[in-house]
Order: structure tokens, then C-alpha cells, then sequence
């Protein structure tokens, strides 16, 4: 299949999700997972209409995407993949949203960056909850999850757009449900202490996203279903 043909089969099988939950199709957003394929790639995938990408490293992402989203106008690049201090200045250059936001000093050191780079617009970012058991990334639970907010807020220069989360990695379908679950009613809690701040819910990936759009994911984040395995 290619990567045309594969867009168009995730997007029919986001739209059957979102119609069993009685969902409009407007709510959920697909952002393809790109890491580990070359730029061909991308570029058909933007050439079939996919405008939102997601990148696990840094430097991978700065190489592939930095001449693509001045070329290739509506370009979106999201960082998914955990952030090292070393490489946050990049990142900030580069990403529209850091996805993978997983601890209270990362928080520190992008606001401080965004604060040096001023009148560049904010910069967005999602808390990433931990919920797989089989990964170590995220915020362990609610009182982490405030913290981080609390602190996210205290920079004018990010601004707090929701949560992530990977789920465990299983062909069980009851422990996925349960840690998307979880993230939802994290989002409630979050949204009653510090409302308007969590529109966007990134969960579900190509094993699990029908899953993940029948319990209320906004974005899912898509990359073997849409360019194929990764060399390992
Ligand atoms: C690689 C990756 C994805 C995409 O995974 P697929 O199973 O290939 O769809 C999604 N989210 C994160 C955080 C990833 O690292």
C-alpha cells in the first residue's frame, strides 16, 4: 500500500471510530509519526494532504523538517518523544508543540528559552501521563499532573493545551481502555482546577486509535498504519 492509499484507509477507520461514539469527525485530529523515514516520505504524505507531523528526536526532526516547513507552507511538527535538556533550544525552534512534556525541569528550562525568544508566538505543550506500566515516561498521577500545570502557567510564553499518553504496549483491550480512561478523568480533574487549558487529549497510536477515539482522544498519533514498519 502506499502511503496515499494508507492516509486514506486510517482516515475511513478514525471516521467509523468517531461515528460508533458519536463523535464528529472535526473533534479528532491524526498527526503521522514520521520518525525513522526520510523526507520522500513525508513529502507524500503532505502531497495526499497530511500537514500535522510528529517526531520523536530532536535532531532527526531538525534535519527532515527545517528546509520542509519554510518549502511547504502549513507544515505542523510535534515532538513526541522525551526531550533532553541539551536539546531543548532546538527543539524550540523547531516544534509547534512539545508533546512530551514529562517532568518539572524541562518546564523550567522552555520557559526560560521561550521567554529569551520573545515575540515569537507561545509555545504549546501537552503534560505527558504515565500510564504503561512497560514505560517509564510521564507524570505518575493527578498531584504531579497540578504541579505541572501550576508551573507550566507561571510562564506566559507556554501555553498548557492538554495531555498525552502512551498506552501499555498489549493486545489487551481492557488495560488499554483503562489507561485511556485514566488520562480522561485526569483531564476532568485538571479542567475544574484550571479551566480551558485541555482541549487537546493526544492518545492512541496505530495499534490502539480506534480505541483511543472511543474514549475521547483528540489527536492520535499515527505512524506505522501510515509509512510502514521502522527499521529496527
Ligand atoms: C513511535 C510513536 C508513535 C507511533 O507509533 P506507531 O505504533 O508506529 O503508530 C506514537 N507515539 C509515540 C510517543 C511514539 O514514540
Amino acid at each position: 500500500m502506499s502511503i496515499t492509499e494508507a492516509i486514506i484507509r486510517v482516515r475511513e477507520r478514525m471516521e467509523n471510530a468517531c461515528v460508533r461514539s458519536g463523535r464528529s469527525c472535526a473533534e479528532v485530529r491524526l498527526c503521522a509519526v514520521s520518525k525513522f523515514h526520510g523526507v520522500s516520505a513525508v513529502e507524500e504524505a503532505y502531497d495526499a494532504g497530511q500537514r500535522l507531523f510528529g517526531e520523536n528526536r530532536v535532531q532527526e526532526a531538525s534535519d527532515k523538517f527545517t528546509g520542509f516547513k519554510t518549502a511547504r507552507p502549513g507544515t505542523h511538527v510535534h515532538l513526541i518523544g522525551s526531550l533532553q535538556r541539551n536539546k531543548a533550544k532546538a527543539a524550540v525552534r523547531l516544534f509547534d508543540c512539545i508533546q512530551s512534556i514529562d517532568r518539572d525541569a524541562l518546564i523550567d528550562e522552555l520557559g526560560k528559552l521561550m521567554q529569551e525568544r520573545n515575540g515569537s508566538p507561545a509555545l504549546a505543550v501537552l503534560l505527558e501521563m504515565h500510564t504503561a506500566e512497560n514505560s517509564k515516561s510521564g507524570f505518575p498521577d493527578t498531584d504531579a499532573l497540578c504541579r505541572a500545570a501550576e508551573k507550566v502557567l507561571s510562564y506566559p510564553a507556554i501555553r498548557l493545551s492538554g495531555l498525552m499518553t502512551m498506552a501499555p504496549f498489549t493486545d489487551d483491550e481492557k488495560a488499554i481502555r483503562r489507561a485511556f480512561k485514566t488520562v480522561v478523568s485526569a483531564r476532568t480533574m485538571l479542567e475544574a482546577r484550571f479551566p480551558g487549558h485541555w482541549e487537546c487529549l493526544s492518545m492512541g497510536m496505530s495499534n490502539d486509535f480506534e480505541i483511543a477515539i472511543e474514549e475521547g482522544a483528540t489527536l492520535i498519533r499515527i505512524g506505522t498504519a501510515i509509512f510502514g514498519s521502522r527499521a529496527a
